[in-house]
Parts: structure tokens; C-alpha cells; sequence
């Protein structure tokens, strides 16, 4: 009776090695098709930009008496999407590091100082648009400075960007017991409800037919700034009026407090 107990067991045991044989397995056929789909999506997103700057540069080259004026405009065509160009390859670094599970940096960060170093960076380019630091008291996170600033940048350049001249953008903390809050608001041209929930997909892009013109982008900003509120044990979310504004919500654990 005991033998045939022993064996019982062997077979349970074997039975449950297969068992998570197969789901490794399944995790990493997961992980690959990701990484698939990654590639063929950036692929596609490159080939764009390059098409452009193709066309434009054939049209050049078979055609001797382009006007001056056309002429300029094409060149002018193909700096712009040579720096979209530019933009991309450094955003789909920046994600292709995010999926490689590089371990950040662990210091403790003045997010108030960041903040106000952020501000003074765009303070030249943000043109007719006011520039506020809200209410910023002395709040520390734990975190990789590097990325941490790049969610501002992110977050303050997204801010500026689709608001018109004559707006506003603020940048607020409060230090709760627990959490850390930051507030990036704007009174820009909002984001339809519809839209609203996309707007953490790769790639998307809104309408911004409001502004006038396209600000260009890449949209990769926001799944970049939300990989480093996850990875930093945060959250981040959107609040949009259509035509009123936008403010981003990011919340970040407060460090734990060490008992002497
Ligand atoms: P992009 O490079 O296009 O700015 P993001 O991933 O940063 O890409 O943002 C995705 C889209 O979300 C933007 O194209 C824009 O339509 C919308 N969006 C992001 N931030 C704002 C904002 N502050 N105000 C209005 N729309 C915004």
C-alpha cells in the first residue's frame, strides 16, 4: 500500500512539474509575441517618416526647375520629418529599455526641486503661455532621478504643447501621509472623452485640429511616462475637457518611514 502511495505521489508531482512547464512556456510565448509586436508596430512607425523624406528628396532630384519657393518647401518638409524621425528612434529607445526590465535607480528624490528645475528648462520655449509653479512643498520619493525628470519633461512638454498662446499650465505637489501627488494642468484643447481612455496606447494620437497645426509628436510620450510611474509603484491618469484643459494626475508612494 505504501509503494503504491509513493507512486501516487511521483505521478501528482510530475503532473504538477508539466503543469508549470506549460505556463512558463505560455509566459514566454507571451513575452515574445509582445516583443513581435513591438518590432513590426515600430518598424511600420519609421517607415513613415522615411517614405516622406524619400518622396520629397526624388522630387528634388528629377526635377531641375522647381520654383525656389516649392523648393524650400519641400527641403522644409524633409527637416520636419527627419526630426520626427529623431523623436521616434529616441522614444522607442527609451520603451524598448522600459520591456528589458532594467532595474532603475533607488535614491531618495526632492520631486519639489525637480519640479522647479523642470519649470526653468521650458521657461524659453513656452512662449506666450504662462508658466506657474503651484503650490510645490518639500516632498521625497523614492526613485531614479533621471526618469522621474523625464516624466516632467514629458508631462509639462505635453502640457505646453497643446495649449494655445494665451494659456496656462501649473504644476502642483501635495505630500499626503502615504502618497505624493502631482497635479500638470493646463487650459489647453482637452481631449475628447473618447479619446481619453487611448491615450496611454502606443502610438495614439488625438485630433489637434484646434491648435491650428499639428505640434508634432510621436505618441509615445505617455506610455513612457506611465511605465515610470509603474515601475516607480505609482499611478497616473487623465482629467480632460474638451476645449477647456487637461490635468494629469500622478501619484507616487511617499517613502516608508524606517522605525529607529
Ligand atoms: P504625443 O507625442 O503625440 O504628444 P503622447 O503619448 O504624449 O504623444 O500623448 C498622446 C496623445 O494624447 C497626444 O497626441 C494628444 O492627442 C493627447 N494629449 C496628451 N497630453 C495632452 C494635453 N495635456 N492636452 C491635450 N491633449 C493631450
Amino acid at each position: 500500500a505504501l509503494e503504491s502511495l509513493t507512486v501516487g505521489l511521483d505521478i501528482t508531482r510530475r503532473k504538477q512539474t508539466e503543469l508549470e512547464l506549460e505556463a512558463s512556456e505560455k509566459r514566454l510565448q507571451h513575452l515574445l509575441e509582445g516583443h513581435r509586436r513591438f518590432v513590426s508596430d515600430a518598424s511600420h512607425e519609421i517607415k513613415t517618416p522615411i517614405a516622406g523624406i524619400q518622396g520629397n528628396l526624388e522630387v528634388l532630384l528629377r526635377y531641375a526647375d522647381i520654383p525656389e519657393e516649392e523648393k524650400r518647401e519641400i527641403i522644409q518638409d524633409c527637416h520636419r520629418e527627419a526630426a520626427r524621425l529623431g523623436r521616434l528612434v529616441q522614444d522607442l529607445l527609451h520603451l524598448a529599455r522600459s520591456g528589458s526590465g532594467m532595474l532603475m535607480v533607488q535614491d531618495e528624490v526632492r520631486l519639489d526641486q525637480l519640479v522647479q528645475d523642470t519649470l526653468r528648462d521650458f521657461e524659453s520655449i513656452r512662449g506666450q503661455r504662462e508658466l506657474q509653479l503651484g503650490d510645490v512643498p518639500e516632498c521625497v520619493v523614492e526613485g531614479d532621478p533621471d526618469r522621474l525628470k523625464q516624466l516632467l519633461v514629458i508631462l509639462v512638454g505635453n502640457a505646453l504643447k497643446y495649449t494655445p498662446d494665451g494659456g496656462k499650465v501649473t504644476v502642483d505637489l501635495q505630500d499626503h501621509d502615504r502618497w505624493v501627488l502631482l497635479h500638470v494642468t493646463d487650459t489647453g484643447i482637452g481631449i475628447a472623452e473618447k479619446d481619453l481612455h487611448r491615450v496611454f496606447e502606443r502610438y495614439f494620437r488625438a485630433d489637434h485640429s484646434a491648435l491650428g497645426k499639428d505640434p508634432g509628436g510621436t505618441g509615445l510620450g505617455l506610455p513612457i511616462a506611465r511605465w515610470i510611474v509603474q515601475e516607480h509603484g505609482g499611478e497616473i491618469h487623465l482629467e480632460s475637457d474638451l476645449g477647456k484643459g487637461t490635468t494629469v494626475v500622478v501619484k507616487l508612494p511617499a517613502p516608508a518611514i524606517t522605525p529607529h
